[in-house]
This record gives C-alpha cells, sequence and structure tokens, in this order.
C-alpha cells in the first residue's frame, strides 16, 4: 500500500477509492510531543476498536465521521479529509495542562464544560489558541468553527452518557475534523491516546496518563476501556 502519511501512533496509506485511506494503528507511544518515546504491545489493536466503536455510536447519533468500515485488527477505512490543523479540546473536570496552567487541583469540579483550541503544529508545541487567532490565521471559516463547536459539544454529552452507564467519568479528551465535500466530518481517533477516562469509582486512570506519569501497567486502560465496551 501507498504510504501517505505518518504520524507518531498511526500511519495512513491511500486506498483504492481516491475520496477514501486506509488508517493503521501503531503500537507506539510518544509523549510531551515527542520527547518521550515507547511502544505498548496491542495498543493499535485496541485503539483500532475502541475508536471504531465509538465512531459507530456517534453516526448512530447523528455526527458525521471520517469513519467507514473495519478492516482488521488494526487498520480501519475512512474517508479522506482535509484535516483542519486544530486540536478541539473539551473538558469536563479539571486535569492535565489545564490544571497545571491555572492552579487547580486534578479532579477539580468546572462550573461549565470547557472548550479549547490548539494549533496542530508539533515545531510549536500544539500552542493554545482562541477563535480570533483561528480567524487570523485563517484556520477555519467561522461557519466551519461553529459546526466544529456544535459537534464537540454533542459529542461529548453523547461519549459521556454512554461511559457513564459503564462506570467511567469522561474527564476530558482531544478531537480532530476535517474537510470533505463541503461536508465538516469528524476524524482521527477516540482512544485511550487522545481522552481521559477515569474509574468513576477509584478515579483510577484508564488512558495514556499511565505512560505519560510512568505508571505501572501502562496496558492497563486500554484493556479496561475495551472489556467495559464489551469489545
Ligand atoms: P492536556 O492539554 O491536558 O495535556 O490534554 C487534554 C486532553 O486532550 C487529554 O485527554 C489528552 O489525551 C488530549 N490531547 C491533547 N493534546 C494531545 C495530543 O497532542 N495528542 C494526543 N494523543 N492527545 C492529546
Amino acid at each position: 500500500m501507498n504510504l501517505l502519511y505518518e504520524g507518531k501512533a498511526k500511519k495512513v496509506f491511500a486506498a483504492d477509492e481516491p475520496d477514501k485511506c486506509v488508517v493503521c494503528y501503531k503500537d507506539d507511544a510518544t509523549a510531551f510531543n515527542g520527547q518521550k518515546k515507547g511502544a505498548i504491545e496491542g495498543k493499535g489493536a485496541f485503539n483500532n476498536k475502541i475508536t471504531n466503536f465509538f465512531m459507530g455510536m456517534l453516526e448512530s447519533h447523528g455526527v458525521r465521521t471520517h469513519y467507514i468500515k473495519e478492516l482488521s485488527d488494526r487498520e480501519t477505512l475512512v474517508t479522506k479529509v482535509e484535516i483542519i490543523p486544530l486540536e478541539v479540546i473539551v473538558r469536563n473536570i479539571a486535569a492535565g495542562s489545564l490544571a497545571k496552567r491555572l492552579g487547580l487541583a486534578e479532579g477539580a469540579a468546572l462550573a461549565c464544560t470547557v472548550l479549547e483550541f490548539c494549533y496542530k503544529s508539533d515545531e510549536l508545541g500544539d500552542p493554545l489558541l482562541n477563535e480570533y487567532h483561528i480567524a487570523a490565521l485563517k484556520l477555519a471559516s467561522p461557519e466551519e468553527l461553529e459546526a466544529i463547536k456544535t459537534a464537540a459539544f454533542k459529542i461529548n454529552g453523547l461519549l459521556t452518557n454512554y461511559l457513564e452507564a459503564v462506570g467511567i467519568l469522561l474527564v476530558d479528551f482531544k478531537l480532530e475534523f476535517g474537510r470533505f465535500k463541503g461536508e465538516i466530518l469528524l476524524a482521527d481517533e477516540i482512544s485511550p491516546d487522545t481522552c481521559r477516562f477515569w474509574d468513576a469509582q477509584t478515579h483510577e486512570k484508564l488512558d495514556k496518563d499511565r505512560f505519560r506519569r510512568d505508571m505501572e501497567n501502562v496496558r492497563k486502560g486500554y484493556e479496561e476501556i475495551s472489556g467495559r465496551l464489551g469489545l
């Protein structure tokens, strides 16, 4: 297959049809903008099935996504979108960089859901942006940004409710969107690499923070989330 792009956790190959491509999930794990590197055995297969499960669930509730079909344990056929260079971060509970930046305790309640945008740029370290920066840099049109914001809140509601039923707290997560034939589609992945998932009872971390923070059993989040979703 013809490799179109290789990222830190995924490879993207050309598909037979020009409007589609094949995403292949790797076991490689990185953190802190690539400064910490490693591998988590089986991660690629877990993230492939977890992402596809969530994409299918969201599609069934009217969210437009790039997901087409799972091809193998690591490979998925998706619509070939033009990725908008924004990381769209949704936060329900203070954690990670928000807790650090604002001096909040990790786990502190937020009076409302917080939406953040970062510029997808490894060279710049994904800096935080506001809507004026997005307009000034022409990263997305006002209409596109409205569609992204509406989709992000809808996705948050659907994921939060679904996960609550299986005893998982959705602390925060990162989304990416793409353009396809005038439409905005949810792209990239929804997995323990891109979300903070805590056990609702114990607040045990079930996501990539186990790797980022040198905790024991880095596979646990992937296994546990997959199991709770019945995958
Ligand atoms: P934070 O800004 O606190 O580091 O991350 C907030 C949320 O977005 C976390 O769930 C984290 O997993 C996700 N996130 C933010 N930036 C990235 C990124 O560059 N890569 C990945 N995989 N996830 C990210």
